[in-house]
């Protein structure tokens, strides 16, 4: 016999029930529960498909028409086709669309245009930065010199004269916009400026807004940066990765081979069709539509919060997420998230800027309204939300209160089924 056992090729997931049913429940999870945190999305049936697609057999290493290994005809059009879509979708010259995730692409464009010890300056993470821009936790944090800007403590928003400042005094080879719980429009051409002004790459990080900026709802980045990184699994509504983007060809061979070999192996080309499968999507008038909720749904949700007495975050959301400061209400991030989830509300806790209080305790809550809107949900329905939110969030230890909000999500989450579920 050719294959390993009966059924190698063709019995599925069902022929591992143990695992098969930690998926089904997954799948449950996310059918019943009301997902609000904001790196996650729903993907479509097609964004599935290729990612479970044969593509993960096959290996190959370099870009697209210059691999290393043979067998890539298809690999080479499907990767084609991804940088095709990437670059219309974003109106730029190229794309690499190999990283396996977000923090790969930070990695491989530090290591293709960056010395050992070059100074990198980037959002703090405690005013809405993400690890991956030089955390000391992190190999980015260790390999380069970290100078870090925050938010003005009165707007909460960043403060263009203080990264100027910063950018003086600390000489910074490369300086980072963009963050993982920034809720504001960034202005990418004061970034830009003071890049210029110093001698510095601008490189944004988009993973939280790439869906609203490819359909021109947030402030484009591309005609300002040196290069634009982003995931392809948040905003984008897409398969689980990330990818770079740039319009100088003279940088193209420095960040492809910072990305391969700098900092990773062969392309996951399951992933890369993914990917090419969620351009193709957004390049459809259907993905602005879908951007349009996602703006109106955070925006209603930052409104009800408000009203119900939460404090929202540098007053708004110009994109899909925000960010809730939970002190007037006297409790903590943790306390309510756990909460929340037992009302089959999932969102997370964050520091909110100046916490006074620590990261495993934080002031705060990050919402989103992605995966909300993926699945159907308008603003009316984010108010809804917030209004079960509020309850849970002031009386989070009382269970018949948590029973009933818990009893509404699942026959609201009823009405909105995901994957036909
Ligand atoms: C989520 C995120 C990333 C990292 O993505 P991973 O795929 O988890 O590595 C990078 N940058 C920003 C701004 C993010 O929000």
């Amino acid at each position: 016999m050719a294959v390993l056992h009966p059924g190698y090729f063709d019995a599925g997931l069902s022929a591992d029930p143990e695992l098969a049913a930690a998926v089904a429940g997954e799948l449950k999870r996310q059918q019943e529960g009301i997902e609000l945190i904001a790196s996650e999305n729903l993907v479509s049936r097609a964004v599935l498909e290729a990612q479970g697609s044969v593509l993960t057999n096959k290996t190959v290493e370099g870009r697209a028409f210059a691999r290393y290994y043979g067998g890539a005809a298809f690999a080479d059009a499907i990767e084609d086709l991804a940088v095709r879509r990437a670059t219309a979708l974003f109106r730029c010259r190229f794309a690499n669309v190999q990283p396996h995730s977000g923090s790969n692409a930070n990695a491989g464009v530090f290591f293709g245009l960056l010395r050992l010890g070059d100074t990198i300056l980037a959002m703090d993470t405690a005013a809405g930065g993400h690890i991956s821009h030089g955390h000391p936790a992190t190999l980015t944090g260790r390999d380069y010199r970290i100078a870090r800007y925050g938010v003005n403590r009165e707007t909460e928003r960043i403060d263009l004269d203080e990264v100027a400042a910063l950018a003086k005094r600390e000489r910074p080879k490369m300086i980072v916009a963009g963050g993982s719980a920034y809720p504001r429009a960034i202005d990418f051409a004061g970034f830009r400026a003071i890049a210029d002004e110093v001698g510095a790459w601008l490189m944004v990080d988009m993973a939280h807004v790439a869906g609203l900026v490819a359909t021109g709802l947030y402030p484009d980045p591309l005609p300002h940066a040196h290069v634009v990184t982003s995931t392809s699994y948040k905003s984008l509504r897409g398969a689980r990765g990330g990818f770079a983007l740039w319009n100088d060809d003279a940088l193209s061979a420095r960040i492809d081979a910072g990305i391969f070999p700098g900092v990773q192996g062969s392309v996951m080309m399951h992933g890369v069709a993914g990917k090419a499968a969620c351009f193709g999507e957004a390049l459809k008038p259907e993905f602005r539509a879908y951007n349009e909720a996602v703006l109106a749904g955070a925006q209603a949700l930052a409104r009800r919060l408000s009203d119900r007495g939460l404090r929202i975050v540098a007053g708004g959301a110009d994109c899909g997420l925000l960010l809730a400061d939970l002190t007037p209400l006297g409790l903590t991030g943790d306390v309510a998230a756990k909460a929340l989830e037992r009302a089959g509300l999932a969102v997370n806790k964050n520091l909110i800027p100046f916490d006074p209080r620590p990261p495993e305790a934080p002031s705060g809550l990050r919402l989103s309204a992605n995966a909300g809107a993926a699945r159907g949900f308008g603003a009316a329905e984010f108010e809804t939300v917030a209004d079960w939110i509020a309850d849970v969030v002031e009386a989070p230890d009382d269970a018949a209160r948590i029973a009933a909000v818990a009893a509404s999500v699942r026959e609201m989450t009823a009405r909105f089924p995901v994957y036909g579920a």
